[in-house]
Formats: structure tokens, C-alpha cells, sequence
């Protein structure tokens, strides 16, 4: 009875989890991953969950082990730690644990053993720093792949962890999303408390940060809140972007900053902008970032596309046809994360269908990613077409010129911007001679009069979008 009980109270606390866990991963990801799974037992503060094959058990223990256990816990706080299990192979009982950066550097030896175990198990709980975030022994140096655009973010990550004491300080790492600076961090962490495991590190993302300094307030803690960070060797922020337009959060960062800066403590900053580019980040701050040194990461090419990609098959432990890596190197240019789900997702076709990898199989199975890869259209396209199209310089584009001659194709320009890239009013303000949001805010509306009232506009403006898009 107490049994039955118990397993009601576990599946009821499961499909909260579920629901949960839908909401931040989205519905695709839901049903690819989360869906399969299977609640088994929950024993000793340990949740098990089984997954059909071994492929969807590694995927959900690097992509969603955290998560589930972050949940999980919110739920039914005596939950320590999920296990994720292949179920025919239940009852083996290799298991990788990580409970702490101590914890993830020891395990970041055998890493490449452990993944490979049958039963994969990490901790969220974080006994020797309450505050750390927990590494991903995966994002280790050796598994980095070094190229052109990362070549200079590596190498100072490396000195940095390297060396016994402080270096450059603070190392500022930034570059767009996907492009490794978190790898690297988790790299810097598990290098530094393997060398030296009485250095205290301490990585987080400027959320938890935030997050916790504003709890500290609630609880009028703020104290213990300076001493925790004032006591630590080296202090990783990750994605400082998010501390931007926070008042109070930022001017405490600024003062931990200083404090730790002065006590000669190491600091490591990502941010996905410079800090000169970072919006709504103080000026002291920012020239206080700019200091130490600043490195960035940029954009993959196709060299460290494919070889990234022949460096992941050979860990998932699969043989990927040439023809198929190339073809990806080509078609996904956005991200290292993206170019990895790719290789994920037909690799996990190929596993589930039990069929060879081919060059069909591969473009049916990721049609969305590569219709997505291949819209993608920059600001520097845009300008290029509607200066040829309306007949005047690239530069004009730029300039501060007013005749209506120019103003109107930078407009249209402007306009297009806005509907065919990501890029925010800011964003595209800047790439037009550092104009304000609001000039293109009015372009946008100016646009869209015009079109409305002006069939030829309109078919100018829709012309060039179409050969945009092409
Ligand atoms: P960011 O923090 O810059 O958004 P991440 O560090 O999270 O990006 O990287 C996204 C994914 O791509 C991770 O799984 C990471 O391991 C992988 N990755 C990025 N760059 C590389 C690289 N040079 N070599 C191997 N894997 C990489
Ligand atoms: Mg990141």
C-alpha cells in the first residue's frame, strides 16, 4: 500500500517535472527527448529515469541532466540526483558522479570513460561550493577544437588556467551564442581545481548572480553574500551581458569586481558583446572590464566546422560518412551548438531507423535547420543589394547624407533589416553610421506608410526582399 503510494506521489511529481520542463525546452524538444522517458524509482534521494536507447541517454544526460534535477528538486526537495538508464541495461551499476568543480575535475580524467558507461548519474547538489555551478566535464581543453576564429580565446584561456597565479585579469572572453566561451570556462574551472585543488573557483552565470544577490537582499544577508565571493582564488561570470540595466546587482558586481581585482584575485568574464559594445553596462564598469584582456571569439569557418564535427563523431563513437560532415560543414554556419544538434539528429535517425547515414536521409531530417541556415541574410547584404538596386554608394548607407535621394533607399534598407535579420533596433542603428534605435524605429513605420499608399514602392521593396531571401 505504502508502496502503491509512493510510486503515485513519484509519477504525479514526474509529469510535474514534465510539464515543467516543457515550458523552458519547447514542445519539439519535449517529444524528441523528454517524452520517451519512463519513471523507474525514485530510492535514496535518487530519481531513475530510462530512456529506449543508448543514443536518447546520452543526449538527455548532456543536454538535460541539470535541468531535470533543478526541477525535480523544486518539486520534491528530498530529490538529490536523476540517473538516466538504457533499459534493457537497468541493473548495471557503473555511475559517473559529480557533486562539486572538485568533484567534476577528478571525474574529467575518466570522462571519457564514464560517458561511455552504461549508467550516467550527476549531482546538482554542490557540496564544497554552495554557490558554484556544476561543470560539465565534457567542456574540457582537450575536447576544444582549436581554429582560426578561436585560436587567441583558447590560448588566453589556457595561460590563464595554466598559470599558478594571477595573469590577465579580468580575462574578458566574448563572441556570439554557440560559439565555445562557456566550453572554455568550464575548461578554466576543471583545469584550475585539478591542478590545484586548494584554489577555489568559483563559475557562474551572471543570472545566478543576480539572482542570489537580490535574495541576499530580501534576507538582509548581503554581507556573507560580499564575504562568499570576496573569499574565493578565481570568480567566472558567464554572460555578464544579463547584469546590464540592473542597477544595484551592477554596482555590487563593480564593488566584488574591484575587491577581488585588488585582493589580486584571478577573474574570467564572458559576454556574448565587447564590453565597449555592452548595452546598459556602466561606464566605469565597462572601461574596468577593458583593462585586462579582452579576446574574442568569431564566427566558425568552414575548416573549424568540419573539424569540430569529425572531433564529435569520434566521441559519440560513430562513423559518419566524409561526404555527410562536409555537406554539414557547408549548410549549418550558424553555431557550434546548432552544427553539433545537427550531427546529433542524424546520427540519432540513423540509430533509431537502424540505417546507414546518407545524404537524403540527412537533408530530410534536418529541412527546418538548413531552410533556417540558408536565410539567414546579414545587414552588409542588405545594404550591398538596395544601394545597387536604387543606384547609390554602399557608403551612403553609412553617411550622414539627408537628400531624399539617399535617405529613402537607407530606409528601405533599415526596413529590411528589421524584417530579415534577428538583429535588434540598436543593432541595426549601429551598422547604419551608428544611428540611434529610434531613427530606425521611425524608417520601419516610414516604410510601411509608403508601402501602403505606393503600389511601386511596394513592389520595389518586395522585389528585394524576395532576391534577399532567394
Ligand atoms: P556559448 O557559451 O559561446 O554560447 P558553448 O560554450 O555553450 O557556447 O558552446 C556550444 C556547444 O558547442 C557546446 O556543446 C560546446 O561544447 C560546443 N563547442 C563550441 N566550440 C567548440 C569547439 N571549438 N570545439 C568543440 N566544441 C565546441
Ligand atoms: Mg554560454
Amino acid at each position: 500500500m505504502a508502496n502503491e503510494e509512493a510510486e503515485e506521489t513519484n509519477e504525479s511529481n514526474w509529469s510535474e517535472v514534465c510539464k515543467n520542463l516543457r515550458l523552458e525546452i519547447g514542445e519539439a524538444a519535449f517529444q524528441s527527448w523528454i517524452k520517451p522517458m519512463t519513471i523507474r524509482s525514485v530510492v535514496d534521494g535518487a530519481a531513475r529515469l530510462s530512456v529506449p536507447t543508448r543514443f536518447m541517454r546520452d543526449w538527455a544526460v548532456a543536454h538535460y541532466l541539470d535541468k531535470l534535477g533543478i526541477l525535480w528538486n523544486a518539486i520534491d526537495a528530498t530529490v538529490h540526483s536523476v540517473e538516466i538508464l538504457i533499459q534493457p541495461e537497468l541493473s548495471s551499476q557503473e555511475v559517473v558522479k559529480k557533486t562539486s568543480v572538485a568533484a567534476a575535475a577528478e571525474a574529467a580524467t575518466s570522462a571519457a570513460v564514464s560517458m561511455a558507461s552504461t549508467e550516467s548519474r550527476r549531482s546538482f547538489e554542490n557540496s564544497t561550493s554552495e554557490i558554484s555551478a556544476p561543470l560539465d566535464v565534457r567542456f574540457s581543453f582537450d575536447n576544444f577544437v582549436v581554429g582560426k576564429p578561436n585560436e587567441f580565446a583558447y590560448a588566453a584561456a589556457r595561460r590563464v588556467a595554466d598559470a599558478p597565479s594571477v595573469t590577465f585579469n579580468p580575462l574578458f572572453l566574448y563572441g556570439g551564442v554557440g560559439l565555445g566561451k562557456t566550453h572554455l570556462m568550464h575548461a578554466m574551472a576543471l583545469h584550475i581545481s585539478q591542478q590545484d585543488p586548494k584554489r577555489t573557483v568559483i563559475y557562474l552565470s551572471a543570472e545566478k548572480f543576480m539572482y542570489r544577490f537580490i535574495r541576499a537582499l530580501k534576507e538582509h544577508n548581503t554581507v556573507d553574500f560580499k564575504e562568499m565571493f570576496r573569499n574565493v582564488d578565481v570568480l567566472m561570470i558567464d554572460d555578464v551581458q544579463f547584469i546590464g540595466g540592473k542597477g544595484a546587482t551592477q554596482e555590487e558586481f563593480f564593488h566584488t569586481f574591484n575587491a577581488l581585482v585588488d585582493q589580486g584575485r584571478q577573474i574570467v568574464i564572458s559576454a556574448d558583446k565587447s564590453p565597449s559594445d555592452l548595452e546598459g553596462m556602466e561606464e566605469r564598469l565597462q572601461s574596468r572590464l577593458n583593462c585586462g584582456l579582452v579576446a574574442d571569439i568569431h564566427a566558425t569557418t568552414y575548416e573549424l566546422r568540419l573539424g569540430i564535427l569529425e572531433s564529435k563523431a569520434e566521441q559519440l563513437k560513430v562513423e559518419v560518412p566524409q561526404k555527410i560532415m562536409e555537406f554539414l560543414a557547408h549548410k549549418i554556419t550558424t553555431n557550434v551548438r546548432e552544427l553539433e544538434g545537427a550531427l546529433n539528429r542524424v546520427v540519432a535517425h540513423s540509430q533509431l531507423v537502424g540505417r546507414d547515414i546518407t545524404l537524403e536521409t540527412a537533408q530530410e531530417v534536418l529541412h527546418d535547420l538548413l531552410r533556417a541556415n540558408d536565410r539567414r541574410v546579414t545587414i552588409e547584404d542588405i545594404q550591398k543589394r538596395v544601394s545597387s538596386h536604387f543606384n547609390i554608394r554602399v557608403s551612403d548607407m553609412h553617411s550622414a547624407r539627408r537628400a531624399r535621394s539617399v535617405a529613402r533607399p537607407r530606409q528601405v534598407a533599415m526596413y529590411l533589416a528589421k524584417q530579415l535579420t534577428s538583429r535588434s533596433l540598436p543593432e541595426i542603428g549601429r551598422k547604419f553610421g551608428g544611428r540611434d534605435h529610434t531613427t530606425v524605429m521611425h524608417a520601419v513605420k516610414k516604410v510601411e506608410e509608403l508601402r501602403d499608399c505606393d503600389t511601386s514602392f511596394a513592389e520595389d521593396v518586395e522585389l528585394l526582399r524576395r532576391m534577399l531571401e532567394g
